[in-house]
Order: structure tokens, then sequence, then C-alpha cells
């Protein structure tokens, strides 16, 4: 078992201004950009869904608050792409839907057949699954746009559930928070596209990075509205955020460089935050995910907010992945996943009754209740598998409501 040592270096990489981050930058860097001849788009697939437009020498970025769903959070199974998360589906022969799952090396491998209106399965597999990722999450709802088992907002099951492998579901609830993303990044995409004046068919190659970015698949992602209606190619760059930090650990010039472009960029961002044309799409798709608004009503109230009406879709001639996991370099040059960084959160609270909600709740399960501690039970969190402040579920499930994630204290693990 290995630990992060006390006294360790922290690089902090540079961020071209306020909205545009160093993960923005290393998207901008690691696509090559800035050098291409075409009209072109990347997109950042996270919480906020970090996007560019090039076109005729310029750069031209956004940043959508696509929120948790894509990171697999605030989605009832959701998960991290991690080891026994399913990242995809397919539909199989006979009906059912092929569940894929992501192996211990992070790589895709095909798992259970699973009839998704009822949970019954067709074919076995001993890669159990835990959750499921942002991807798997847009795999299901390309699926059941196609197959007609999700209307927005309805799912059309008897339990109104997606069933998968392992006992894992989607539900309603879920499709409204995947919906919220979707339709944050389609918003994004139309909004670039008005904002510089060009046409659908301008743009002609979409690269998709992130996790996310590196295991959905691009036509499923398409059809849910995250890649361009009408596109020539995509390519799939995978981790770029990753990728810059591992040149940044392992490359003394490349903080250098880094910052060079960094000052090199002068990128036009637009602040969809006060975009009228973002405000007037994204009421449109919380319509369609929320309400479900028909598309024709859709593109009618665009045409009323004086916006183009959103083409139907043209699939990509050829479409290209780069990498074929998050991280591809696992394993190389001494590069490893550490299991313990060497630190616990640790917190013992007044008034909590050790039910283990916290820990029940927890989709990383990174989080465990123990006997003991001034208050009778202490938490105790893995930090190494934990998602954060972004995700906070074991607080919100409290029924005590005596649980603070911020009250947490670091502890050394012995
Ligand atoms: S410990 Fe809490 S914040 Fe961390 S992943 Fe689990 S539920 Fe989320
Ligand atoms: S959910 Fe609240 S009361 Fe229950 S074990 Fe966790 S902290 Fe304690």
């Amino acid at each position: 078992m290995r630990s992060v040592k006390r006294t360790a270096e922290v690089r902090i990489p540079p961020s071209i201004r306020h909205e545009i981050g160093a993960d923005a930058l290393a998207m901008i860097m690691k696509t090559g950009l800035m050098d291409k001849k075409e009209t072109c788009m990347v997109t950042d697939y996270g919480t906020n869904a970090e996007m560019g437009l090039f076109h005729d020498g310029e750069l031209y970025t956004g940043s959508a608050a696509a929120g948790p769903a894509m990171e697999g959070q605030a989605i009832n199974y959701g998960m991290l792409a991690a080891p026994y998360a399913i990242s995809d589906f397919s539909f199989a022969e006979d009906g059912t839907w092929n569940n894929i799952v992501l192996n211990e090396t992070l790589k895709p491998v095909v798992g259970m057949k699973v009839n998704p209106s009822n949970g019954t399965f067709s074919s076995v597999s001993d890669m159990n699954a835990r959750g499921i990722t942002g991807t798997g999450v847009v795999a299901a709802v390309a699926l059941g746009l196609e197959s007609g088992l999700i209307e927005p907002p309805y799912i059309r099951t008897p339990d109104k559930k997606l069933h998968f492998q392992n006992g894992i579901d989607f539900g309603e609830d879920d499709l409204g928070e995947a919906g919220k993303a979707m339709g944050a990044i389609r918003a994004g995409h139309r909004t670039l596209i008005e904002e510089v004046g060009i046409d659908d068919t301008d743009v002609k190659t979409m690269y998709l990075a992130g996790a996310s970015g590196t295991y959905v698949d691009a036509i499923k992602a398409q059809t849910v509205g995250m890649v361009p209606r009408i596109i020539e190619k995509t390519v799939q760059v995978g981790n770029t955020s990753l990728m810059m930090a591992y040149d940044l650990l392992v490359k003394d010039e490349a903080m250098d460089e880094m910052q060079r472009i960094a000052d090199s960029i002068a990128s036009k961002h637009i602040m969809f935050a006060t975009s009228k044309v973002f405000e007037d799409m994204y009421v449109n798709e919380i319509g369609y995910w929320m309400e479900g608004m028909p598309f024709d009503i859709y593109n009618e109230s665009l045409r009323t907010a004086g916006l183009r009406p959103l083409p139907p879709i043209v699939r990509p001639k050829s479409t290209q992945r780069i990498v074929s996991s998050d991280i591809p370099i696992i394993g190389d040059k001494g590069l490893r996943i550490l299991d313990n960084v060497g630190v616990y959160l640790m917190g013992s609270f007044e008034g909590c009754i050790g039910c283990k909600k916290c820990a029940k709740e927890c989709p990383e399960r990174a989080l465990e209740v123990i006997e003991g501690g001034p208050h009778g039970y202490t938490i105790r969190i893995a930090t190494e598998h934990c998602l954060g402040t972004a995700c906070k579920n074991c607080e919100a499930v409290c029924p005590k409501k005596v649980y603070r994630f911020s009250d947490l204290k670091i502890s050394e693990r012995a």
C-alpha cells in the first residue's frame, strides 16, 4: 500500500482567465485546437461543460453549468468512471440490452444482457457492476429514446424505471437530472454557433474530452444532444486534464509551455449566464426534458425568439477514439492509482444514532460509520474515493441533520 509523502511538491497549472480554467487550457492544448484549419468544436464533459469553438483563426469559449449528472452524481446509482461501473449499453439481438462494464484497468467489457423493462437477464457475466457512469447514463437515455422506452419526462416501463445488471436501475428523477445536463450542453453548443454567427454545417469536427468524452459513444451522445446535430467527424481525445497533469509532473518545461500558451490565447469568452441566446435555448431544453415539449413546438419557440430551429440530425461520417481508456498510461512509466493517499476525513457528531444511512447513500463506498468517538459513532471517509463537496450525498441523507461534511477533520492513517 502506498501513500502520498507529506513533502510532496504540488504544481498548480495556470488558467487563461477566471472562467477558462487550467482544464479548459489543457483541452485546447492537447487537441491542438489553435492549429486547426477548419471550424471545429471541443467540449470537456463534466459538471461544468467547458467548450470552445474555433472559427476563422479565433477561439470562442463558453462554460455550461451541466450539473453533476455527467459525472454520475445526482443519479441514484451514479458513480465516477471506476472499475465495475456500467459505462455503456448496446441493443442485443434478443431485445435485451448489453451492459458494458469497466474492468479493473478501466477497459469496457461486455457484462450481462438485461431486459431494461423488467430486469430479467438472458446472459450472465462475472463482471459485477456496482453503479453507472455519466456515459452509461447517456447510453441509457439514447437507447431509451430510440426504443421508445423514454419519452421525456416519462419512462414507459411498468415501474417507470430502466433496469440494468446487478439490480442497478434508472428512474424518472434520474432522467430529469440527466436531461438538465444534456440540455445545458446542447444549449451551450448552439449558443456558441448562434453568437459566432455561423451555420450548423460550418462545424466540421467535434472533439470530445474528459472522462465522459473518453467512454461515451459519440453517436449516442449526438442522439441526446451532447454533440452538434450536424457534424462530419468526431474525435474522442481522452482525459486531457489528466494528460496535462501527467506532463506537468514529469516534464519540468511543461509548466512554462502551458503559461506561454495561456498568455498567447486571446479567447472571446461568451458568458452563458448573461447570454439571451443561452437563456432562450435552455428554457426550451427544460421544456423538452422536464415537460415533454415536442420538438416542433421547441423549434417554433426558437423562431419566435429570433433563433434558428434545430436541424435534423446528420450522423458523422467518421468517429475516431484515439485512446482506449481514461488514463491510458496506467501501469506504464511507474504510473499507478493509489489506493491510499494517506489520510481520512473523520468526525463524530452529537446526535448521530449510527443508522449508517450516510454510508449506504455514498455512491463511491468511501464512507464508514464506526463505533466509538466522543459522540458514540465516528464517520470515516477514505478521501481517495470521495467525490468531495460536489457530492455530499452523505450529508443530505442524514435523518438527524447532525452530520456536516465541512466539519470533518483530516486524520493521518496509521
Ligand atoms: S463520502 Fe459523502 S461526499 Fe464523499 S462520495 Fe460519499 S456521499 Fe459523496
Ligand atoms: S446518517 Fe446521520 S445519524 Fe445516521 S450514521 Fe450517518 S451521521 Fe449518523
